[in-house]
């Protein structure tokens, strides 16, 4: 039985952080997007039947805005129409300040099994500027909830590069994460466009990098294995779901802006399309024009891109080269059934002469110095999609 990962988005937030720009923000609107995703899932479904679902992750937005009665309506939907797998990981994202112990508590009932707390720092100053609403108790406080409530799984959200951080800033933490108990840590480096009014303020490249390598270190000491270039697990606990997005696997995105990775049509593609075998959807973004197109169509897909061989295998490539676990050369013949074209051989050999990635028998791996700037060889890639 083929195997599909669910994404369900909650685009709803209290406040929009001014580093954010995902699709979120939008007040708080219960009933009737409720209402729309619970259609879409049901009329989803019968595209799927051959399918076990394994993870299911609600992202957002705020996810934990919502009450747990209307978690229970969206996740008895899923349970309901699709064949779901006993040991499906089901994952929450969430705010410190939108969490209590009673809420969790249904939470868990619901059926969750991981929780995702943003954090982003403990630094009030930091917090502050960041725009966030929640303090370095709150998150403290929502950590200890979420233990008490029965999440023995559970990832912290941090931010690194921030706005004049220091080393020292930055290791506290990190430290600070560690000793919630949490099992996992993403860390990512707060990135934001020129003409942001706190570009001026981030550190410069090099100490981020520093930082980076800092972090590594300090995470490695703690047994965490550093399975994703921004994601930190100890053994067991590395977020299956998003695993799926960087090995390119089949997920279903419901909600408004959510994408598909699909590996065969929909029934709510027309027909007429031909299907490469590797499809990309989106849905509209607002909210308000979501809930529209699913009570007119019954489905709310924007954008749907029948992806060619070389494009899939690049798209591939630009996801699984974030995995730290080295890439055996053979698979991505037996999965995209081609041999790498001279584009593509001329920029894998291009980024082996900076001395980023490394060839060892039938393996890629990036480099140490590979890991620093992947960027740099993800971006040659997504030119690559861009272009053709
Ligand atoms: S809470 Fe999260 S999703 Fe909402 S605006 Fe802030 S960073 Fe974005």
């Amino acid at each position: 039985m083929k195997r599909l990962g669910i994404y369900v988005h909650i685009p709803f937030c209290e406040h929009k952080c001014t580093y954010c720009d995902f699709n979120s923000g939008y007040a708080l609107e219960e009933v009737h997007y409720l209402k729309a995703l619970i259609r879409e899932i049901e009329n989803a479904s019968s595209s799927f039947l051959s399918h076990e679902i394994n993870t299911i992750f609600f992202g957002g937005g705020t996810p934990s805005l919502y009450t747990p009665n209307s978690h229970d309506k969206i996740l008895s939907s899923i349970f309901k129409k699709f064949k779901v797998n006993a040991s499906c990981e089901i994952t929450m994202e969430c705010n410190p300040n939108s969490l209590s112990f009673e809420k969790l508590k249904d939470f868990h009932a619901a059926g969750f099994n991981r929780m995702s707390l943003g954090a982003q720092s403990f630094n009030p100053s930091q917090l502050k500027t960041l725009t966030r609403i929640h303090s370095r108790d709150q998150i403290i406080e929502a950590v200890s909830h979420i233990k008490r409530s029965g999440f023995s799984n559970f990832n912290i959200d941090l931010m690194f590069g921030l706005t004049e951080q220091s080393l020292e800033e930055f290791e506290n933490d990190l430290k600070m994460a560690l000793s919630l108990e949490s099992r996992h840590i993403s860390f990512y480096n707060l990135t934001l466009p020129k003409q942001h009014p706190l570009f001026s303020r981030l550190p410069h490249d090099e100490h981020c990098r520093t930082m980076f390598l800092k972090g590594e270190n300090i995470l490695h000491k703690s047994g965490f294995i550093h399975y994703e270039t921004s994601n930190y697990a100890l053994p067991g606990f590395e977020c299956r779901h998003n695993l799926k997005y960087w090995h390119m696997e089949e997920y279903l995105g419901v909600g408004a802006g959510a994408c598909s990775y699909l590996e065969t049509c929909p029934q709510w593609i027309p027909q007429s399309d031909p299907c490469s075998g590797h499809i990309r959807l989106s849905n509209i973004k607002t909210p308000e024009s979501y809930v529209k197109s699913i009570k007119d169509q019954q489905h709310a897909c924007a954008n749907f891109e029948n992806l060619t061989n070389d494009q899939a295998f690049t798209d591939y490539l630009i996801g699984r080269l974030r995995i730290l676990e080295p890439l055996p050369l053979g698979l991505w013949k037996e999965r995209f059934g081609m041999g790498i074209t001279q584009t593509l051989r001329d920029i894998l050999l291009k980024h082996h002469n900076l001395g980023l990635l490394n060839f060892d028998s039938d393996k890629l791996y990036l480099t140490d110095k590979g890991r620093l700037f992947l960027d740099e060889i993800l971006i040659d890639f997504v030119n690559l999609n861009t272009d053709s």
